[in-house]
């Protein structure tokens, strides 16, 4: 069977605009075989996170779900675990590792909340390269702080940095401190998502990662899968297709869908 589906969804238990069963109603309508739900892990103040009582009450209502839309459509309960949160208590399906600060004086800040809190965050690094070699450290960490199977947004910096207009990617110390990551975390059983997260939302015009770091996720051997980082369930299937098209100009075959056996590959 043929499998369609969605890993990577926000509700409004933390900072997605549809309620789960929402976006289950969403899904099914547009042919999903599966959807993951990927709440975020509770950040202590940061109210796009979710709290203890709202990560219970998350739990509980996906798994009502699992059952009541059984036949349906297959739903995982996964989390989308930031570095900086305590490790989950309770069991997931998947996990996906993300990195969504740095942390700069000792200041914590958030790399895709607006472009002036990433602008400070430069400042307070010493400058670009600095501030870029400091994400890809703690992405690089991910896998072995978060324990997930997934590398959320892997170049979330460039969220704000459409046509280049903040730093080059290019830049030497950018471009070493991206790919020492991506050689990291090529060693570990993760897998990359292809996130079309900031395209739904019109920060970018094309996924995360750049084309340059997918060609060497390729030559790593690494693998992938397809998301849509979803915050509304309109955007379930947002720019999938683009996201197809250029895993397949950079040399995939495969994507890693999740079964009831686990991660499988299918042929993109
Ligand atoms: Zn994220
Ligand atoms: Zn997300």
């Amino acid at each position: 069977m043929r499998h369609l589906q969605n890993l990577h969804t926000h509700t409004t238990f933390c900072d997605g605009k549809n309620t789960a069963e929402e976006m289950v109603q969403a899904a099914v309508a547009a042919g999903l075989t599966a959807i993951g739900f990927s709440g975020h892990s509770y950040v202590e103040g940061d109210s796009t996170t979710m709290s203890p009582d709202a990560t219970a009450a998350y739990r509980t209502e996906v798994l009502r779900l699992r059952g009541a839309y059984a036949g349906q459509i297959a739903i995982y309960l996964g989390l989308e675990q930031d570095t900086h949160s305590a490790p989950a208590a309770e069991p997931y399906d998947y996990r996906i590792g993300s990195v969504h600060y740095v942390v700069e004086n000792g200041l914590r800040l958030c790399v895709d909340d607006t472009p002036e809190e990433l602008c400070r965050a430069a400042a307070e690094a010493g400058g670009w390269p600095a501030l870029v070699e400091d994400y890809y450290a703690a992405v690089a960490a991910a896998a072995d702080r978060t324990g997930c199977q997934i590398i959320g947004h892997f170049d979330l910096i460039t969220k704000f940095n459409e046509e280049d207009r903040l730093f080059s990617p290019d830049h030497p110390r950018c471009r070493a401190a991206a790919l020492e990551a991506l050689r990291t975390l090529a060693r570990r059983e993760v897998f990359f998502e292809i996130n079309t997260g900031a395209m739904a939302r019109g920060y970018r015009t094309r996924p995360y990662p750049a084309p340059a770091l997918l060609r060497e996720i390729r030559a790593l051997g690494g693998r992938i899968l397809i998301t849509s980082d979803c915050h509304q369930a309109q955007h379930l299937l947002t720019g999938f297709r683009e996201a197809r098209e250029l895993a397949l100009i950079c040399g995939f075959r495969e994507t890693m869908q999740l079964t009831a056996r686990g991660f499988v590959p299918q042929p993109l």
